[in-house]
Formats: C-alpha cells, sequence, structure tokens
C-alpha cells in the first residue's frame, strides 16, 4: 500500500465513529470538512491551475480510504475538487485566486451544479438561461441533485448562452457566489447521508468576471471536469467493496451455525471467491484508467469500463455481504447496512451505469466499422 493510502487509511478510520455519531447529515458534513482539511487533503481534489493537475493516482487513493471508512468523508473530499475543477481548466487568475485558497482550507464548500429537471444524462437539455447585460449576465434557471447544495459558498453552473433546450452548443460555464441576492436552496435527503438539494436562480447577478473561460466552452469544462474525476468514483466504489468483503470475512469466520463457523459452508466460500476476483477486476481497471489519464490520454474508454464495472461490481459485493450478515446485515447501525446505502448512488452520478455502456458500444461499433 502507498504511503499515501495508508496515512489516509489511518485518517479515516479514526474518523469513522465520530462522524457516525453526528446528530445529523449537516453537522457530519461540516465536521467531515474540518476533519479532511486539518489532515491537508483537499490538495490532492483541488486541482491549481499553472500547476500540475491532481495526479489521478492520488484521486484515487484517497477516495478508496475515505470511502472505506465513510460515504461523507469521500463526498465531502470529492466534491471540493468537483465544483472547482472547471475553475483548474479554464478559470482566470482572479477567479482562482478568489476562490481555490477558501477550498483548499476547507474554509468554503464548492459544488459543480450541470442537473436539471430536464436534463440529466442528456445534458443538451440544460435550459437555465444566462443573460448577457451592459455589466456582466443575469442568471435566471433551477438546478437540482446538486451535492453541497445546502452547504455551498460558491457553485460552478452550466448555464445556456445562446441556442434552445436540446442544442449542445450555447452552454457556458459561471462562478456564482452562493450568498448572491436571488439564489434560494432546498434540501432533500437521499437513501445514504449526502447534503444536496435544488438551486433556484432568480434574476441573480453575476459580474463580467463570472464566465469561466470562454463563452460556449461549458460542455467542454463540465465534460473535461467529469472525465477527470469519473475514474475516481470506481476507486470510492472499490473502497466500499473492499470494506463489505472484510466485513464479510469477518462474520462468516467467527458465525456458528449449524455447529460450524459459516466460513465452512461450501456455498459461502464461492461468493467469498467471486468477491475477491471482481474486486481486484475492478481494482485494476480502476488502475488502468487512473495510469491512461495520468499519461494525458483522452481515456475515455478506460474510464468509462472503470466506472461501469467497479461501480456494479462494488453494489454486488455490498449485496452480498448484507446477505452475509444475515439479519444483521439490514440492522441500522452495521457497517455493511450502511455500505449498502451508500454505494448505489456511485451508479447514477457523473454518468450513469447505461451511459458509461453507450461510450463503451459507440467505441467499439467505431472499431469494428474502421
Ligand atoms: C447522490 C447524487 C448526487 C448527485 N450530485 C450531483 C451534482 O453534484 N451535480 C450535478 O449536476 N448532478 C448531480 N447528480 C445528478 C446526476 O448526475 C444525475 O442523476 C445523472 O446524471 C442521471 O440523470 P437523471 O437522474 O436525470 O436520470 P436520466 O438521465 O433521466 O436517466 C434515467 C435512467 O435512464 C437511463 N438512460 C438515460 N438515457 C439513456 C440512454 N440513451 N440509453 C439507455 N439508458 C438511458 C439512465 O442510465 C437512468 O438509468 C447527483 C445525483 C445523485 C443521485
Amino acid at each position: 500500500m502507498s504511503a499515501l493510502r495508508e496515512q489516509v487509511r489511518a485518517f479515516a478510520s479514526a474518523a469513522e465513529s465520530a462522524l457516525e455519531a453526528a446528530p445529523d447529515e449537516a453537522t457530519a458534513a461540516r465536521l467531515a470538512l474540518e476533519l479532511l482539511a486539518s489532515e491537508d487533503l483537499f490538495k490532492h481534489a483541488v486541482s491549481v491551475p499553472g500547476g500540475d493537475p491532481v495526479p489521478v493516482a492520488a484521486l484515487c487513493d484517497v477516495r478508496y480510504e475515505l470511502a472505506r471508512s465513510s460515504g461523507m468523508l469521500d463526498v465531502m473530499f470529492a466534491m471540493q475538487g468537483l465544483g472547482t475543477c472547471p475553475l483548474a481548466l479554464g478559470g482566470s487568475p482572479d477567479q482562482c485566486e478568489g476562490v481555490l485558497p477558501g477550498v483548499l482550507a476547507g474554509t468554503d464548500v464548492a459544488a459543480f451544479a450541470l442537473t436539471e429537471t430536464e436534463a440529466g444524462s442528456d445534458l443538451s437539455g440544460v435550459s437555465t438561461r444566462a443573460e448577457a447585460t451592459s455589466g456582466g449576465w443575469v442568471l435566471n434557471g433551477h438546478k437540482t441533485f446538486i451535492s453541497n447544495a445546502t452547504l455551498a459558498d460558491v457553485y460552478t453552473v452550466l448555464a445556456r448562452t445562446a441556442g434552445e433546450p436540446g442544442d449542445k452548443e450555447g452552454l457556458s460555464m459561471f462562478l456564482v457566489r452562493g450568498d448572491a441576492p436571488g439564489i434560494r436552496v432546498e434540501g432533500f435527503e437521499v437513501m445514504a447521508p449526502h447534503p444536496i438539494g435544488d438551486v433556484y436562480f432568480s434574476d441573480v447577478e453575476l459580474g463580467a468576471g463570472a464566465l469561466i473561460g470562454d463563452e460556449g466552452a461549458g460542455m467542454a469544462l463540465a465534460l473535461g471536469t467529469l472525465g477527470h474525476f469519473r475514474t475516481s468514483v470506481a476507486a470510492a466504489a472499490c473502497g466500499m467493496a473492499r470494506r463489505a468483503l472484510d466485513e464479510s470475512l469477518n462474520h462468516l469466520r467467527t458465525r456458528q451455525q449449524f455447529g460450524r463457523p459459516l466460513s465452512s459452508f461450501q456455498g459461502l466460500r464461492m461468493d467469498l471467491a467471486e468477491m475477491d476476483t471482481r474486486l481486484r477486476a475492478a481494482e485494476l481497471l480502476v488502475h488502468e484508467a487512473a495510469e491512461a489519464v495520468g499519461r494525458g490520454k483522452t481515456a475515455v474508454c478506460e474510464v468509462a469500463r472503470a466506472k461501469l464495472f467497479a461501480t456494479e461490481t462494488a453494489g454486488w459485493i455490498c449485496d452480498r455481504a448484507v446477505q452475509h450478515l444475515g439479519g444483521l446485515g439490514v440492522k441500522r447501525g452495521q457497517i455493511v447496512e450502511r455500505l449498502y446505502r451508500e454505494v448505489r448512488a456511485l451508479r447514477i452520478y457523473e454518468g450513469t451505469s447505461e451511459v458509461q455502456k453507450l461510450i463503451l458500444a459507440k467505441a467499439a461499433l467505431e472499431d469494428a466499422d474502421s
């Protein structure tokens, strides 16, 4: 194990029980931010322009170990990077200097706002609109499923500056302060703790300096950000699966039924072998994708394979682990029960499994045609 993974494993293991004991989601999220900042981990998520981008391999190592102990630690770590990645890719020095130090220190919270009720897998449906004014822009629209919506000090927002919903062109990325007049946030709950909500923009006035990169570059900045982070979702899934397998092993070795440890029954041993092998395959795909992105390759297929296989596999492994614990597997407070809920969303956000399949099938068919 790398020194970074060892450091993060020790840190996350020590933080786990305090996070689980937090009285509510908002307190847990704030505590996670504080702990991550005190360990100086955000430097592995937040890229600074002019410097090298944060290596995807390090991002994956950190997320694997955080997710192994706490979904909340993983989300709060990843979102600081995801929310600011458009700045690293196309932000001006002024934008970066104004935002990145606070996000790196964990004093400011970042969010990344693409999704709308009519624009999920297909971002060309974005209808949030930024109209040019004499002094800058006015933003109107509604984003949904925005992680950190309820906490964010700064959003990167995909908005239409030309064309109509359905057009792939005409989208631009904006930097929006969370306290700007005209922003309203409504939080909601998902099946595992995760600060998230709807964000409504009503005549939000933005200065000319709010546009990130060029007008019309929004889709490229959004896809560039997802391309940089998607492999790390796969790594987080592997971390959760590793923990679930460890919990299974522990339980099957100690729980006795029919006068023998459960681990002596062949049916369960077959499961353990499958879980071990599928997890290893997922880890190798993550490694391959991280290496490819690290070499500066576009690596769309390597990344899609890792995201698809690791998140689906982790879902299956967490499900088997719940089964191995019997009734305890669904009891609140059990680690596998938590993992089962935490791992589910990873097959949906940052490109669903079906979207990864569309990417892979398109490439395979193009290869076959050439
Ligand atoms: C916990 C969580 C956190 C999130 N955080 C953020 C965030 O911070 N910022 C943000 O912008 N968004 C965020 N999202 C939104 C997420 O990115 C979207 O939910 C995701 O992109 C899917 O969009 P959708 O929900 O509209 O589903 P849809 O696009 O409506 O898809 C519904 C189903 O149809 C399938 N489908 C769609 N098109 C096809 C097709 N062509 N072929 C086959 N199947 C297809 C999908 O795979 C899915 O199974 C988050 C979501 C969750 C659950």
